[in-house]
């Protein structure tokens, strides 16, 4: 067992004093990945290939030349492309599948001298709040065994939780980091829409899919971010704005005192169990302690955001999974007789429950009977969303707020009523509908010892102040 580090900087000094290798790293962390199997997290694990790398990097310490991310060991969610890796996104329809390339985000942790150690389990297509719906099976929580980890990006909050890897990366379209850092305890980013490429990322709902980052500490976030993000000509939508120095952004001393909004409409809502509220509400004392201000302000479109996120999200969804039908890559059915039964059949039997159910809503929610009603409506409400979100921070520099109604639930829990499993994205959503940048950071536990997460969100781009203030509220 190695000594517990608290950031990438503790253990990049130690490698350069040479009292740790990256070999020592690689191996506590396959050792806890192995030790830990039975959570489920990983769904490939690159044993020799990390363990080669590692030599390398070893190397270019000894040499003085190691990159930005040298020792850092990192978990893939299997939705992000790595070159001549598996790739499924938790579906059996992506049977045997190989990604061709990395993505933008993989390819610069490599340039940067990160260790991949694998590929993490995940809800189907990133579908999901439990990640009960992998075709893998569930990922267990690692404070209760007999609870989900949150999802999609269950498995990569698992593995940072476990000490499987320091940081992992996942996608966030409607809180699917933050929802699993905040039932598994640790520190997830969900970036402002456009601020990380796209590239080499499946796709699920494209105007809402962000690359988010979990890790222990608000610092191994924001060296990671500042090394993914940024222009990228692979992906047209991404933001050409010039990316901060955020770990450095981090050490600058205290400088101003910030405005904080806290909406009455959460606080109020009969669905937050009641030791979340009041960890929250411990926290806004904190908060105000330390010399800030919190106000209390009304957001009465909450109760829309849900439902624009999910047809939209859907709407979105069943477009871009329409590439999934048999013929060019992935699962095919061995009953076909015709092509059309071959479509039919390879999707039916290829795509789990809940990815049927979601590109049947997003495509009544976009047949020409219904695109009116449901589509348009939802991209209009989406847009007020937006606009009264951004008004809040014309005044305030931050809303603070829970990311889950209740703690992390028990496995099987709400498997057969998908309205109550929607509900687990209920506060997490309101981000990612208006495009803005949102992060969970640990908040205390409940009384069975479950965690629970504060989130904090911030104005389009603001990454910088998110990290520095959500790192005090850490310390
Ligand atoms: N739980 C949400 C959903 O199922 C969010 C998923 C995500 O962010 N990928 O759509």
């Amino acid at each position: 067992m190695l000594k517990t580090y608290a950031t990438l900087r503790e253990i990049q000094h130690d490698l350069q004093q040479g009292v740790l290798s990256t070999q020592d790293l690689v191996r506590d962390h396959l050792e806890n990945i192995k030790r830990k199997a039975h959570l489920n997290a990983f769904l490939s694990v690159y044993e020799d290939e990390a363990l080669k790398r590692a030599l390398e990097i070893d190397k270019k310490f000894k040499d003085g030349k190691p990159g930005k991310l040298a020792g850092l060991i990192v978990g893939l969610k299997d939705v992000l492309a790595y070159k001549d890796h598996p790739l499924q996104a938790g579906s059996k329809i992506l049977n045997g599948f190989v990604s061709q390339f990395s993505g933008t985000a993989v390819q610069r942790l490599l340039d940067e001298d990160a260790i991949i150690i694998g590929r993490q389990n995940c809800d189907e297509f990133a579908m999901g709040s439990s990640n009960e719906n992998s075709a893998f099976g569930p990922v267990l929580n690692d404070v209760d065994n007999e609870r989900v980890p949150g999802g999609s990006s269950g498995g990569s909050a698992v593995a940072v939780q476990a000490d499987m890897c320091r940081v992992s990366l996942g996608s966030d379209t409607g809180g699917s980091v933050r929802q699993p850092a905040a039932f598994c305890g640790v520190v997830g980013l969900k970036p402002t829409y456009s601020r990380i490429s796209r590239f080499g990322l499946v796709a699920y709902g494209s105007s809402f899919d962000c690359i988010g980052i979990f890790a222990k500490s608000v610092e191994d976030v924001a060296l990671v971010l500042e090394v993914i993000a940024g222009p990228d000509e692979a992906d047209s939508t991404v933001s050409q704005r010039p990316v901060p120095s955020y770990s450095k952004e981090l050490q600058r001393p205290a400088v101003k005192s910030y405005k904080v909004a806290y909406v009455r409409e959460i606080d109020e809502s009969s669905g937050l169990q009641p030791e979340i509220r009041e960890s929250i509400q411990n926290k806004v004392q904190e908060i105000k302690n330390s010399g800030h201000s919190v106000e209390v302000i009304d957001f009465p479109l909450m109760e829309y955001v849900l439902p624009t996120y999910y047809i939209l999200a859907t709407a979105e969804a069943s477009s871009n999974l329409s590439r999934y039908d048999g013929v060019r890559y992935g699962y095919r059915t061995a009953n076909a007789t015709d092509l059309s039964s071959m479509y039919k059949k390879s999707r039916s039997e290829g795509f789990g429950k809940e990815v049927q159910r979601r590109i049947l809503l997003g495509t009544f929610v976009l047949s020409a009977s219904y695109y009116d009603a449901y589509y348009t409506k939802a991209q209009k409400v989406r847009r007020i969303i937006r606009d009264k979100t951004k008004a809040i921070f014309k005044e305030y520099d931050f809303i603070i707020m829970p990311i889950t109604p209740t703690t992390a639930f028990k496995l099987g829990e709400h498997t057969d009523n998908p309205l109550e499993m929607y509900l687990a994205d209920l506060f997490s959503v309101q981000a990612n509908v208006a495009g803005v940048p949102a992060i969970a950071i640990p908040c205390g536990a409940d009384q069975q010892g479950l965690p629970i997460g504060l989130q904090v969100i911030a104005d389009d781009f603001e990454e910088s102040e998110l990290l520095y203030f959500s790192n005090s509220l850490m310390n």
